[in-house]
């Protein structure tokens, strides 16, 4: 007896695209992560035998507190629960409050946002570059009034912010700077840590992250009066923002190889970035945003950034109008786990919930073109290159047949 499906699906050609019931480049789909090591693995089961997961604190917490206050060059380090109640902290630590206004990036995390309004400041919004979609630092001088406390800015998928001239103009003005590392643990600005910069720091732990616990993050900062406030408000007679023991212990092993898998990162970037090169002449669908960083003679810049992220350009044109959220879903499908970037704040919110501190148009713009490769396939260095092109080869092959096929709607991940 013959499947009524067999009959009903065209017989497909093994080039067609994964999307459509061809093969996928990657049938084993992205590399997982976390990634299971030995020194992971011996973590968990000293765990198992010493009970010590069943502690709040330890020699864990300790040693991850000092490795982290020694790599960031920062006094205090507070340990929490999510880079998100990082941010939070940090801006209570700032004593940032009703009538205050924070500037930050209309590019930028979600949550970075929604913290300043939960403490009952004004989010003013301002542009980001036009090339690699980081906040745009000669933006935020015209964004300053009597009333602004803080600026967050948030080194952004693979990108860097201008620390240097930030930091001039908050030292300038007497305007708190806080820094958000979540995307960008080890990276170097100008020869000193990123997170080294800011008068308070943020750090995340999160599933998806460099550095992974599941959940977690820290705080940190060389100011007693900002570390004190932090832990006060971490401390209501208990911790309100825990991180465990079994938490750190699993976090210091990744710590200490983040630099090494920093440059096999830095490595697949490399490839992916120079292959495109290659392959695409006059008008690609995608180049990377983050260029200037990946030059090799970055020796004067003294730059290192850290891929949380690979950021492009998305250009529809070069695949026939291909929307952008079609591409992805088609790039997932052949394995490739690449997204949309940050829907724009200035997009999603009321603006009777912010200001706007300028024109934000090349923030609107990064909104609707920018997609993202997440990181785990950057550590697969010899086959990242290789696998991302063949994927991105394949479906400019066919962008009009995945153009042309009805799908169940395209659903955007966050
Ligand atoms: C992930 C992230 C956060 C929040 O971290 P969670 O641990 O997920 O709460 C904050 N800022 C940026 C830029 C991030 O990427």
């Amino acid at each position: 007896m013959i499947c009524p499906l067999t009959v009903l699906r065209p017989l497909m050609p093994t080039d067609s695209p994964a999307l459509l019931g061809g093969v996928p480049v990657r049938p084993e789909g992205p590399p997982v992560w976390p990634r299971r090591t030995p020194e992971t693995d011996a973590v968990l089961l000293a765990l198992r035998e010493s009970g010590d997961w069943g502690r709040y604190h330890g020699p864990h917490t300790g040693a991850l507190i000092a490795s982290l206050s020694q790599d960031l060059q920062r006094d205090h380090v507070q340990l929490c629960a999510s880079g998100t109640a990082a941010v939070e902290l940090a801006l209570r630590g700032l004593s940032v409050g009703p009538g205050d206004e924070v500037i930050l990036s209309a590019y930028d995390f979600k949550a970075n946002f929604t913290n300043v309004v939960l403490l009952g400041a004004t989010p003013v919004l301002v542009d980001c570059r036009s090339d690699d979609a980081q906040l745009d630092v000669s933006a935020v001088e015209a964004a300053c009034t009597a009333k602004t406390k803080a600026i967050i800015a948030s080194h952004l998928q693979g990108g860097l912010v201008d620390m240097l001239a930030l930091r001039e103009i908050a030292d300038r003005r007497g305007i708190a700077l806080l820094e958000d590392v979540c995307q960008s643990p080890g990276a170097v600005i100008a020869g000193r840590p990123a997170g080294a910069w800011g008068d308070v720091a943020t750090l995340s732990f999160g599933g998806s992250k460099l550095v992974t616990a599941g959940r977690g993050g820290a705080v940190l900062t060389s100011r007693p009066e900002i570390a004190q406030r932090i832990k006060l408000y971490h401390q209501r007679g208990n911790e309100a923002y825990p991180l465990s023991e079994m938490q750190a212990a699993l976090l210091l092993p990744q710590w200490k190889q983040l630099k090494h898998d920093h440059a096999t990162r830095t490595k697949a970037v490399l490839e992916i970035s120079s292959q495109l090169a290659r392959e695409q002449q006059t008008s690609p669908p995608l180049a990377p945003l983050c260029r200037s960083h990946l030059t090799t003679d970055s020796a004067p810049t003294q730059n290192a950034p850290a891929f949380y992220k690979l950021a492009f350009w998305y250009d529809n044109a070069a695949l026939e109008g291909l929307p952008r959220d079609r591409f992805c879903r088609a790039m997932r499908a052949e394995g490739i786990a690449i997204d949309p970037g940050f829907a724009g704040l200035h997009l999603i919110h009321a603006r009777s919930r912010f200001r706007a501190g300028g024109p934000l148009a090349h923030a609107t713009q990064a909104c609707s073109r920018i997609v993202m490769l997440h990181h785990p396939l950057l550590l697969e260095a010899e086959t990242a290159a290789r696998d991302f092109q063949s994927a991105l080869d394949k479906i400019t092959r066919h962008a009009r047949m995945l153009i042309d096929t009805a799908l169940p709607s395209d659903t955007t991940q966050d």
